[in-house]
């Protein structure tokens, strides 16, 4: 009883994590250490873990850890050797969603403040390890060499190491991979060492013909934000301590969209603050990568699709930059606080994209942003806690409530509160937020206890009118689902436009609107607006509409895949058959998530056959959490039998 009363009490005010089995609270995870043997060509990895775990509780038997089809081969203390019992406890039907447990049986009882340390052996492969996507030489451009690339957030981290997978948890990381074909380059969170600084865990036959890389980050980060890749890839230097990494035939070409990365860096750092991480790299990813960018310390991953030849799809990069500071240094201590990672990370963005292009390019991206949440809301449902920036993930899979919904409603709330403090005493109030919270994961209240007292000290007269006016909208922002409860401000002349356009184009029926060329000199935003509106309203977008707007504007096959992503929205619900074989090109060729999850609702609306083809013909190369969400939206729309 006084152990539960003692293990329990360090959590008392903190909200605890649904989606972790493991008992962080009564000890907690330090340190990892991997040690990984690649085997790419037969999509297969030799793992060994080690990790060091502090207690927290008066008696300690036993560690309960995350595993999601992971098979553990022996688990023992590091020092001695001597093997500790374990067993898998099975998750009934959350076995395929979140995992299962790894429960070990410790040699003694241990208590507060000692410190145990453990070896695991296990084995990984492209059937279980769903954070990882494993591509064939075929798949990559050179197709000399195979290609791996991880995906942990939300929780499938446990997918390639056992731990306490939760971002409540923040440990030392640290990794030796080694790799039979010396092509193969790997890249892992952390700074490369050169030194071989950590003895091997194990025996290697051959161990000369292997090629060996270690890793080592001296800020504890949470289990999400591990990754991983390895390949035929090099780095190179787009000056003043930043890195783009690519397969070597396009490395030219990326690194010129990004050569700006020097400036978005230094901007970001004059409005939040010093960047304490070292170096910033940032890999761009095979097609097949689900996300538009993932912020892993010193290792950013982006997909391609930010590649558009005019810098116009660098947002992206600045977002995982901003990231360094809000989500990486301060983080969201579970994923109903998935907010506290992406509403402060859009806010600097977007803080930043302002003074490169202006105010009302941004607010564009306010209004298209939480147009893409609306969306959310009502696939969600606009009453379900999904619609919410306070998500409740109990028994589910979390990236089930992965949407735009945290980012914007995050985004708007921020913004609300800076109209509210003004805009530089906020810009105070976020460097003194980072500053008092930085290596932490916090949740929504204690960021909100210390917003009210930050206001308290700092804003004298004020005060008092500032913090009840918080007051009356932070639960109900926070807690309720559907639109925020204050609408902020995105007038601008831009969303007039191009809506007038689109409106224009539905009225003439067929006839080019007289200010059709306008959209050529669009930049993406505002061609997202315009299609949007063609969108909102498509009952009324009749065929010969379509065919003229093609024609115009050569949107099927567009380069930009924000653009066309939005105009094949738009081909699947008007059925637009003419431009179908666009679509079929586009998911055949772009793995990320949030576009695949909403074409194939459409395609599983609208065009059945088609629909289980397409995911039939591209299962191999969309990332494995990606073909679990598609397999689901599927069930929605049982296949037809076309009988001819
Ligand atoms: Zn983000």
């Amino acid at each position: 009883m006084i152990y539960i009363l003692l293990c329990i009490a360090s959590a008392i005010g903190a909200e605890i994590d649904v989606n972790t089995f493991s008992n962080y609270i009564e000890v907690s995870q330090e340190h990892v250490h991997i040690e990984w043997l690649l085997d790419l060509d037969e999509q297969y990895i030799n793992a060994t873990s080690q990790s060091i775990f502090r207690v927290n509780c008066n008696t300690l038997k036993k560690i309960n850890l995350d595993i999601y089809q992971l098979s553990i081969i022996a688990v023992y203390l590091s020092s001695s050797g001597n093997v500790l019992q374990h067993e898998i406890i099975k998750k009934g039907d959350q076995s395929l969603l979140q995992g299962d447990v790894l429960s070990i049986q410790l040699d003694r009882v241990y208590t507060r403040g000692e410190y145990i340390k453990l070896n695991i052996k296990y084995n990984l492969d492209s059937k279980g390890a769903r954070a990882l996507g494993f591509l064939t030489k075929e798949q990559t451009y050179s197709k000399s060499v195979p290609y791996l690339f991880s995906q942990c957030e939300d929780n499938n981290c446990r997918s390639i190491i056992p731990l306490q997978d939760t971002p409540s948890i923040k440990v030392f990381f640290t990794a030796t991979v080694l790799v039979k074909d010396p092509r193969i380059n790997v890249f892992i969170t952390g700074n490369k060492l050169y030194n071989m600084k950590f003895k091997l865990l194990n025996n290697y036959e051959n161990l000369q013909a292997l090629t060996l890389y270690q890793f080592e980050l001296d800020i504890k980060i949470p289990a999400y934000l591990i990754g991983i890749i390895a390949g035929e890839v090099v780095e190179k230097s787009t000056g003043n301590g930043t890195y783009v990494i690519a397969e070597p035939h396009f490395i030219d070409e990326y690194a010129e969209e990004l050569s700006d990365l020097p400036v978005y860096m230094k901007k970001m750092q004059e409005y939040i603050g010093p960047y304490i991480w070292g170096d910033y790299k940032i890999v761009i990813l095979p097609a097949s990568f689900p996300f538009g960018g993932m912020e892993h310390p010193l290792l950013t991953f982006a997909s391609p699709t930010i590649i558009v030849g005019d810098k116009s799809g660098v947002g992206t990069a600045i977002h995982e930059i901003a990231h360094s500071w809000v989500g990486n240094t301060v983080t969201g201590r579970n994923w109903a606080n998935f907010w506290i990672n992406e509403g402060f990370c859009v806010f600097l963005e977007r803080k930043i994209l302002s003074r490169l292009n202006g105010l009302d390019s941004v607010k564009l991206d306010a209004i298209n942003g939480n147009s893409s949440a609306f969306t959310s809301m009502q696939t969600f449902g606009l009453d379900n806690s999904f619609s919410s920036m306070h998500p409740n993930t109990t028994n589910r899979n979390p990236d089930e409530a992965t949407s735009r919904v945290p980012y914007e409603k995050g985004y708007q709330l921020l913004t609300y509160l800076e109209s509210l403090i003004k805009e530089d005493p906020f810009q105070q109030f976020l460097r003194d937020y980072i500053e008092n919270f930085k290596f932490q994961s916090i949740d929504e209240d204690q960021l909100y206890q210390f917003l009210l007292n930050w206001v308290r000290k700092n804003k004298q007269e004020e005060a008092q009118r500032i913090i009840e006016e918080i007051q009356k909208v932070w639960k109900k922002w926070v807690y309720t689902p559907g639109l925020a409860p204050i609408t902020i401000d995105v007038s601008t002349p831009l969303f007039t436009e191009a809506n007038n356009l689109a409106k224009a184009w539905i009225d003439g029926k067929g006839q080019v609107p007289d200010k059709a060329n306008d959209f050529q000199q669009y930049k993406p935003n505002q061609k997202s607006v315009f299609l949007q509106y063609l969108i909102d309203n498509y009952k009324d977008v009749e065929a010969s509409v379509m065919t003229k707007m093609d024609e115009q504007y050569k949107l099927t096959f567009y380069k930009d895949q924000k653009t066309v992503y939005k105009w094949y929205r738009l081909v699947l619900l008007v059925k637009y058959d003419q431009a179908l074989e666009g679509v079929h090109d586009f998911v055949s060729k772009v793995g990320v998530s949030s576009y695949l999850k909403v074409l194939y609702d459409l395609l599983g609306q609208n065009y059945n056959k088609q629909a289980y083809d397409w995911f039939d013909e591209n299962k191999t190369f969309y990332h494995p959490v990606v073909v679990q969400a598609i397999e689901k939206i599927l069930q929605k729309y049982p296949k037809k039998l076309i009988v001819e």
